[in-house]
Order: structure tokens, then sequence, then C-alpha cells
């Protein structure tokens, strides 16, 4: 009888897998045929009630369909699996005809690029670029700088303190202090500095309470103008185009002595006269100057035998006459629109 019963059930099974067209049907075979309460399972469990002389038979059996069942099932899963796959392939085939989405790629912000353009023709030069803390002591920010406290150069200079002593660097130039107190008076020093700085200003088209400065300094034996000014013509003939000529005028730092502003020629009407240079055929492009004996003193530098020359300029400044930018906070709102117009500066 229960031989008869477990050849019934393999021929109900093998028909059952055989039919079965998802891997779902496969899944209720097995547990309809294999399962804890299963059929076989139920008979496996009764073995214990039957004679001695049955029990051997229908245990090979009851094993022997069960595996069988099993193999069968296995079989057919891998045979639906493949068929899906096939079928999933079919369906999602790819097109490589399409146009490709584009990337849009990154770019350096206007002021990162003028700074590195400026970096890279002073290391070609010589200079190293140095950094410093823009939350800065002020004896670094005036005093090593020759501008003592109740100077009335530092009025030009309002900035943002955090303490008496501690404030928002006003300019980059206690980087150069820094430096050289870190020489301990030994030459030579040929650094540039560039970073933020800060002053108490109120924001309009020319005016932020933050901007960049890139900072030079170079300090060393006999150390001259000339060497400042012929340094000044390359820098401007680099930035600003090959047929540049420089003119420095006298002016007034506390740091310096003596002062120079340099002017370039005009790049717009070649120093004929136009709204750009404002009718003077000149545009004033930074500060410059020999650095005071105060200053050397200050930092550990002996002034009879070391001289050296400063130079101080405005990233932004130089951007707006180079790309005709006409307010200044368009570098710090971030309008993408603005941005993208200078993807390859
Ligand atoms: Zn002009």
């Amino acid at each position: 009888m229960l031989k008869e019963k477990l050849l019934e059930l393999r021929q109900q099974a093998l028909s059952n897998i055989d039919s079965a067209d998802e891997l779902k049907a496969l899944q209720e075979a097995h547990v309809r045929f294999l399962g804890k309460k299963g059929p076989i399972t139920e008979i496996l469990k009764g073995m214990g009630k039957l004679s001695k002389e049955e029990r051997p038979d229908v245990g090979k059996l009851a094993n022997e369909v069960r595996q069988l069942i099993a193999a069968r099932i296995e079989e057919k899963k891998t045979d639906l699996e493949a068929r899906l796959l096939d079928l999933k392939l079919e369906s999602e085939k790819l097109d490589v005809t399409l146009p490709g989405r584009k990337t849009v790629p990154g770019s350096h912000h206007l002021l990162a690029s003028i700074i590195r353009e400026v970096e890279d023709l002073f290391i070609g030069l010589g200079f190293s670029i140095e950094e410093g803390p823009e939350v800065e002591q002020d004896y670094y920010n005036f005093e090593a700088l020759n501008l003592p406290k109740d100077h009335p150069a530092r009025d030009m200079q309002d900035s943002f303190y955090i303490t008496d002593d501690i404030l928002m660097r006003t300019h980059t130039s206690p980087v150069q202090a820094r430096t050289l107190e870190k020489h301990k008076g030994v030459g030579p020093v040929k650094i540039i500095c560039p970073g933020k700085v800060y002053r108490r200003d109120n924001d309009d088209a020319t005016h932020s309470h933050q901007f960049m400065q890139i900072e030079g300094l170079y300090v060393d034996h006999k150390v001259r103008l000339s060497d400042l000014k012929g340094i000044l013509t390359v820098f401007a003939k680099h930035m600003f185009g090959a047929d540049r000529e420089i003119r420095l005028r006298p002016s007034f730092f506390p740091f310096t002595e003596p002062s120079v502003e340099m002017d370039i020629s005009c790049f717009r009407c070649g120093g004929h006269g136009c709204n750009v240079c404002k009718g003077t055929g000149w545009i004033e492009i930074l500060g410059a100057g020999m650095v005071h004996p105060n200053v050397l003193r200050m930092s550990g530098f002996d002034p009879s035998e070391y001289t050296g020359f400063a130079f101080g300029m405005g990233p932004e400044r130089i951007a707006m006459l180079k790309y005709g930018i006409e307010d200044i906070r368009h570098f710090y709102t971030d309008d993408i629109r603005f941005l993208k117009q200078f993807y390859r500066a």
C-alpha cells in the first residue's frame, strides 16, 4: 500500500514540477511534497509502525522518491532562472545610439584662478608660497609692521576685533612679519602670501568686508628699488599683456620707505584714454615699496646688512579689470550664472 502511494506521489510531483512555469510554482511543489508536513515526511515518520520486512523496502523507496523530487526541482529551477534572465536581457536591451548624459565639470572660482596664475608666475621667479592665520595678533598685524598703537594709518584698516589684542587680519602682511621672524635674521626671504583679509567696511560695488590679497616680499643683501620695478614689469606683462608698461608713483605705507603705487598702461586703449583708465591712459594696480628698516629690525634682520621690497595686490581688482566685472559682490554670492562664464579662466 505504502509503496503504491509513494509511486503515485512521485508521479504527481514530477508532473507538477514539469508544468511549473514560474519559480513560485516550484516553491509550492517543494513545500507540498517535501515539506515538514508533506506526505513523504509523514510516511518516513510512520516507519516505526511497519513490520520489520516492510521497513527497508519502503524506507529505501521513500528516500529515493524524495531525492528524485528534490533533484528535479533543482534542475527545473536552474532552467527557469536561465529563461527568466534571457527574457530580462531581451526586454532591457541597451540602446547605444542614445545620446549620453553630460556631466558638468567643476572649475576653479575666478579668484582662485587669478591667485594660481600669480602663484605660478612667482614660483617661476624663485618665490615660495607662505600662509598664515586669519585670526591674528595685533602685534603681527600692526606693530611688527611699523604701525604702533595710535598710529593714524590704523584708521584706514578698521578691523573686527575679537579681543583688544586679537583681530581678523586686515592684510596678509602679518605673514611677512611671521616669516621674517622665522628666518632669525638670515636671508634670503623670497615669498608670496595669498589669502583672505577682513576690514570693517560697508559692502558696495567696490568694497567688501572680506576680500583677498596677495603680497610679495623679497629680503636679501643689496635688493634695490630697480629689482622691484623689474619684477613688477614682468608681473604686469604676464597678467595684462606683453606690451604693458608700468609707472611708479610716490605713495605712503607705514611698512615701506620709499613707498610707491604701480600703474600699468591701459590694456583697453593702449594709453590713449578710455573709460577703463578714466581717460588717463594708466590703471592703478598695486602698492609696493622698500621694506622699512624698522620692520626689518623688529623681525630680527639687520637693516644695515639687508634690504628688501614688498608689494601687495587685490586679486578681485585684477579680475575685475581683466574681465570687465563691475561689482565685487559677484565674487562672493556664488551665482552659478556668473561663475559659469569663467569655466576656462
Ligand atoms: Zn584706457
